[in-house]
């Protein structure tokens, strides 16, 4: 069950600051307030959806289609297209998703070691 009151959700609704990195009707990207490398960005999609599989399975074809194509718009906003980056999306308890709004991280910036967790 989604909670309209979720951090991201008033992140938003412009409830909460963010500093912006790229925003039109269907999504928004933005810095993450704690950041896990030189570029740590994060991508919502402004539909309400808990996880990853929330959002695939209950979104039709063109908002999902357009959430993923945005992220690559991003990627090459931030300009790591070439050097590199990480996309990651946490989901769940042992995911360790923290925010219950489906989202992405983008990483990049820096050298990243091969291991996940
Ligand atoms: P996750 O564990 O995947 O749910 O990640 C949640 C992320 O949101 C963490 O990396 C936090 O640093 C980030 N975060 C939490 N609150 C804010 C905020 N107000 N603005 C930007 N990023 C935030």
């Amino acid at each position: 069950m989604y909670d309209n009151d979720n951090i991201f959700a008033k992140i938003i609704k412009g409830q909460i600051p963010c500093k912006k990195v790229y925003e039109d009707d269907d999504v928004l990207f933005f810095e993450d307030i704690n950041p896990a490398s030189k570029i740590h960005v994060l991508g919502v999609p402004k539909v309400k959806c808990v996880d990853f599989s929330d959002f695939v399975n209950n979104n039709n074809k063109d908002i999902v289609d357009n959430f993923f194509k945005k992220i690559n718009v991003v990627i090459e906003k931030l300009g790591i297209k070439d050097s590199g980056y990480r996309i990651i999306s946490n989901s769940g308890s042992d995911g360790g998703q923290e925010v219950p709004h489906f989202h992405v991280h983008i990483l990049g910036g820096e050298k990243m070691g091969s291991k996940i967790k």
